[in-house]
């Protein structure tokens, strides 16, 4: 369902990306794991089109993001495909970015609502089975500022889960919770695993949470792929020393 191609991503002089190429198949669960800075962050964020790449391509679900101009510069494609691909993906951020002046309910009806036109009341029926699936059904009109850090989280998947995404991004999204915090939010994450449908991307330091979780464990490390295959493989068998002073860290 994603395929990068060769991508490269530069800030100003410093190559952050340097040649990554990957492929995510429908339903599968994969898991980024790298040093602080090694670009994973860049990574998602290029498939949901918020950064640009410096070359290469990113395809998602047939479509490419960025086309080649003359020269060998990249633009986007157009505004409507690039609406299209970002409405089969949904993110999750590591600082929960909920509207503040919105009750919970309200924020997961917003996008369906605002940005894919759909009627109140189905998007209002939708976002409280979300939000009963992430352990929020009592709390529908509550703001973002009467929960905790672990329900905050809890709502923007649910928010992310209205827009029934075929893929589904998480970005470090227990690194800004405090410790006793942390298990509820994977707790949600692993069942919406489970379900199995959706593609999943996650970004972690969690590292038994990844083993438990993903099909395929990918270490990124100054820029390329370093390492990939199933948990087991990565995490206990690689023989790559740059991984193993990583994953040595979280012994
Ligand atoms: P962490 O685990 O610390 O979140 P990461 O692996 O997710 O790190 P990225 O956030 O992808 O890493 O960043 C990779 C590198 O690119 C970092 O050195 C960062 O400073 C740099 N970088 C990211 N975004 C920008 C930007 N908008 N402008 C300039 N440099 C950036």
């Amino acid at each position: 369902i994603v395929r990068y191609q060769d991508v490269h991503k530069s800030f100003g002089d410093v190559e952050v990306l340097k040649g990554i190429d990957l492929d995510i198949k429908p339903a599968e669960k994969v898991a980024v794991i790298g040093p602080s800075g090694s670009g994973k962050t860049t990574i998602i964020r290029m498939l949901m089109t918020l950064e640009q790449p410096t070359a290469g391509s990113i395809i998602v679900d047939g479509k490419n993001l960025w086309h080649m101009k003359k020269g060998d510069q990249l633009v986007p494609a157009n505004e409507k495909h690039l609406r299209q691909v970002r409405g089969d993906i949904g993110m999750v951020f590591q600082h929960f970015n909920l509207f503040p002046h919105m009750t919970i309910l309200e924020n997961c009806m917003s996008a369906p609502v605002h940005v894919q036109k759909e009627d109140k009341s189905s998007a209002r029926e939708r976002s409280i089975e979300m939000l009963e699936k992430v352990g929020l059904g009592d709390k529908l009109d509550n703001y973002p500022s009467q929960l905790s850090g672990g329900q905050k989280q809890r709502v923007a998947m649910a928010r992310a889960l209205v827009m029934r995404p075929k893929i589904m991004l998480f970005d470090e999204v227990t690194s800004a919770l405090d410790p006793e915090l942390v298990g509820e939010v994977l707790e949600v994450i692993r069942e919406i695993a489970k379900e199995g449908e959706m593609a999943m991307v996650l970004v972690t330091h969690e590292m038994e949470f990844a083993r438990d979780i993903a099909d395929r464990i990918v270490f990124l490390d100054n820029g390329v792929i370093a390492e990939q295959g199933p948990p087991m493989e990565v995490l206990e068998n690689s023989e790559n020393e740059r991984l193993q002073s990583f994953l040595h860290r979280f012994r």
